[in-house]
């Protein structure tokens, strides 16, 4: 078993939070990532939706179709050259937005793969993972700023979340691509 796959046990083992192993259709909501080890590019969400939980893989549903259509487009490559996971790495009831607490108590999951995978550049998509990541607040202002991590020891681009809700609006899904061309630009 690789260190990798050891924290991925712990994680979907996890009960730090009361949403931790909670059961859907048979299965613990807890998503770990797609286990992508040797990408250079990490890409972190909210938290999974119940799609993920089904499939047991980060971004996989509606907004997953958008991500990847829109890496396609702009960088002409799929979702396997990127390390994909969450800020949160539980389902949250009705899909809300995860509390304080539960961002707290899964930031030691993405402490330790940023230690085993050491990305170049993080992509952060919405809000709750631009502060995890950065402490940073502001996503709709701050977004396609590429920013520098001293924990992560790389470079961090904040996007906006690929949901059906941004990316159905054209501006903002005009900003997704236009975020996605300075990561284009940054990997050269
Ligand atoms: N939205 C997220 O933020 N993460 C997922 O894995 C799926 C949808």
């Amino acid at each position: 078993m690789t260190e990798l796959e050891r924290l991925k046990a712990e994680c979907l083992a996890c009960r730090r939070c009361a949403i931790g192993g909670v059961s859907m259709d048979g299965n613990p909501c807890n998503v770990f990532s797609n286990m992508n080890a040797g990408a250079k590019i990490v890409v972190v969400g909210q938290n999974p939706g119940k799609n993920e939980v089904l499939q047991g893989e980060p971004f996989v549903g509606v907004s997953g179709e958008f991500f990847n259509q829109a890496i396609g487009d702009v960088l002409g490559v799929g979702r396997e050259r990127f390390y994909i996971c969450n800020t949160v790495r539980c389902f949250t009831p009705g899909n809300r937005r995860p509390y304080r607490l539960e961002v707290d108590n899964c930031r030691d999951f993405l402490d330790r793969e940023m230690a085993l995978v050491q990305p170049e550049v993080i992509v952060t998509l919405g809000g709750p993972a631009l502060k995890q990541i950065t402490g940073m607040g502001g996503v709709s202002k701050h977004h396609g700023e590429l920013q520098v991590s001293l924990r992560y020891k790389c470079r961090v681009l904040p996007l906006l979340h690929p949901s059906p809700l941004n990316m159905n609006t054209l501006s903002k899904r005009e900003d997704f691509y236009r975020d996605l061309a300075v990561l284009r630009e940054f990997l050269g």
